[in-house]
Order: structure tokens, then C-alpha cells, then sequence
């Protein structure tokens, strides 16, 4: 299941570099002259008019969704651009053929959006319903308050008097997923089944409406969706990443994660092994009466496939 390929999309072959809205083309010509620039908007565009196909496998899409999250610069964007092609269909730009543009602002704008559903799952998960909570905790509403960086979002969410938070943390979680989905493209596609049915399947028209399929698939049962499809991660309560729940098909050594029975969240075992060692050894500090200093070049946090960031390749 692993292997198959999830969505196939394009980048360009000779890198991308970026420019601002407005600036002269040097081998383009405009289409015609009269749009309204914004020169402070960022464009990212290819070197070159070739592209290459990526194909995005389950494998992927952890890495793909570290990225995404991590995306906060203009340089994290370039690289998102030239590692896993353009958020939006290829725009033609007339004259020299159809060429690529991605905007830095988009990248900035998901990866924030997708960290807000993210925040919102692992409140849920780790029982703290009330983090994202401002203001009078009474009544039939509730005002969220999420941020990061220079990004702030502020929403009210409508319930009934008596709900739980807990329930009013779901209707946030589900009322932003909504959101973030309803900024997605779907076509469908049809598949002739074992039994010789045709089905019908929705697929993202493009790779911002891919990472909403995936975002829409994190560990489901937070909100009663229908049971994990291939695109569904989980995240490790210790380091944070999405991860896969039964490891890497490419993994050499399978790292699966393990689910705590009690709370539903799951982790890395070694995330959790490193906690422990850790825990024990600010323990045993406090009984010797010393200061507890980590470890130098203590063991970096996350899977392998993290870690050892320059295997992250996608074929
Ligand atoms: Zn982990």
C-alpha cells in the first residue's frame, strides 16, 4: 500500500528563484500592459521552462508535511517550490511557453493555516481542550486565539450551554479543518474495484489541496471520521512530527510507533526512550544535589528518516 503513489505532480527541472510581483521578465514579453502590481508581493519562478514529475508516495508525505509546517521564511518556500513543485496548477504566462509561478505569501499562509489544525488535534490529545481558549469560559461560545510568529488567528466557535470544552475544542478543530478544506480541488476519478464495480474517488487537483487531503486525514478517530486511509498520519507526542503509524516502507529497520492506550497518542519508541533516559537522568541530578545539564551532542530528537535529513529524497 505503502509504494503506491499518492499524487503525481511537477517541478521545474532548473530550480527557481525569486522575484518580486512586477519585475521585468528578461526574456519574457508581458501579455498586455495594465494589471495592478504589488511589487511587495514575492513570486517564486523557475530558472528554466522544463519541468520534472515528482510522484508522491505514502512514504512522502511525513516529510512533506514537516516542510510544510516548517515553512515560515521565504527561503523555506523557495525550497518547498523546488523540492516538491508549485502549490497551485502551472499559470501560463504568455510569450515563452507556460512557466511555473508559486507565491511565497501561499506557502506562508498553509503552513500556518495547517499548524492551527495541527495545535488544535494535540490539545485534543493531550486533554488540554482549554489551550487555545480566551475569555469568558461560560455559555454557548468560545473565543480561540492561536499564534506563531507574525501570524495570529482569532475565531469563535458556537455550541450549546453545559458542552464540555472538550467538545467545544473538536467543533474548532473540525470548524478550521473545514475551512483549510474548503480552499482545496477535487476531480474525480474512476476505478474499477475486485468485485467489478466502478467507483468514484475525489483526488486533489493540485499539491495545496493534497496536503488538505492529508491534513483532513490526521489520526481520524479525534473526530469520528471514517476509519484511516492511506494518507492518514499520527503525531509523536515526544518530538511533534506526523508521522507514519506502522513505519517507513523504505525503512531498512521498521520503526513503527506505538499507541498509549489510555490517552490515544502515539509516539516514536525512540522519542520515548529518550524522554525516559532523560527524565531518569534529571532525576538522579536532583538526588545527587547537582544542576542537570543535558548531554553534549545529546541524541537528536524525531525518526531516522528526519534525522538524517539529506535521505529525504523523493523519487
Ligand atoms: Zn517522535
Amino acid at each position: 500500500m505503502s509504494r503506491q503513489v499518492l499524487f503525481g505532480w511537477y517541478a521545474a527541472r532548473g530550480g527557481v528563484e525569486v522575484v518580486p510581483e512586477g519585475a521585468g521578465f528578461r526574456s519574457w514579453q508581458a501579455f498586455h500592459d495594465g494589471f495592478p502590481t504589488n511589487e511587495k508581493r514575492r513570486l517564486i519562478v523557475p530558472r528554466g521552462t522544463e519541468s520534472v514529475q515528482r510522484l508522491i508516495r505514502h512514504d512522502d508525505v511525513p516529510a512533506l508535511l514537516h516542510d510544510v509546517l516548517a515553512c515560515t521564511t521565504e527561503d523555506a518556500a523557495v525550497h518547498n517550490t523546488e523540492k516538491w513543485g508549485p502549490l497551485r496548477e502551472w499559470r501560463e504566462l504568455w510569450q515563452k511557453g507556460f512557466v511555473l509561478v508559486d507565491d511565497v505569501p501561499a506557502w506562508l499562509d498553509l503552513s500556518f493555516a495547517v499548524f492551527c489544525v495541527s495545535e488544535l488535534h494535540r490539545s485534543i490529545i493531550e486533554r488540554s481542550s482549554q489551550r487555545h481558549m480566551e475569555g469568558k469560559k461560560q455559555g454557548a461560545e468560545r473565543d480561540f486565539h492561536i499564534a506563531r510568529g507574525a501570524h495570529s488567528l482569532s475565531f469563535t466557535v458556537h455550541g450549546a450551554p453545559g458542552d464540555t470544552e472538550s467538545l467545544f475544542a473538536r467543533r474548532a478543530l473540525a470548524q478550521e479543518l473545514q475551512r483549510g478544506v474548503d480552499t482545496a480541488r477535487w476531480r474525480p476519478e474512476y476505478h474499477m474495484i475486485r468485485t467489478g464495480e466502478i467507483r468514484s474517488f475525489l483526488v486533489p487537483c493540485d499539491l495545496w489541496s493534497f496536503v488538505w487531503k492529508v491534513v483532513e486525514s490526521f489520526q481520524p478517530s479525534v473526530l469520528d471520521t471514517p476509519t484511516a486511509t492511506e494518507y492518514s498520519l499520527v503525531r509523536c507526542e515526544y518530538c511533534g512530527v506526523w508521522d507514519i503509524a506502522n513505519g517507513h516502507t523504505d525503512d531498512a529497520v521498521p520503526e513503527p510507533m506505538r499507541q498509549n492506550r489510555y490517552t490515544g497518542a502515539w509516539c516514536h519508541d525512540r522519542c520515548k526512550r529518550n524522554f525516559d533516559d532523560e527524565r531518569r537522568r534529571i532525576a538522579r541530578a536532583e538526588k545527587e544535589g547537582r544542576e542537570y545539564r543535558p548531554r553534549q551532542g545529546a541524541r537528536v530528537a524525531g525518526p531516522s528518516w528526519l534525522r538524517e535529513r539529506g535521505r529525504v529524497v523523493i523519487k
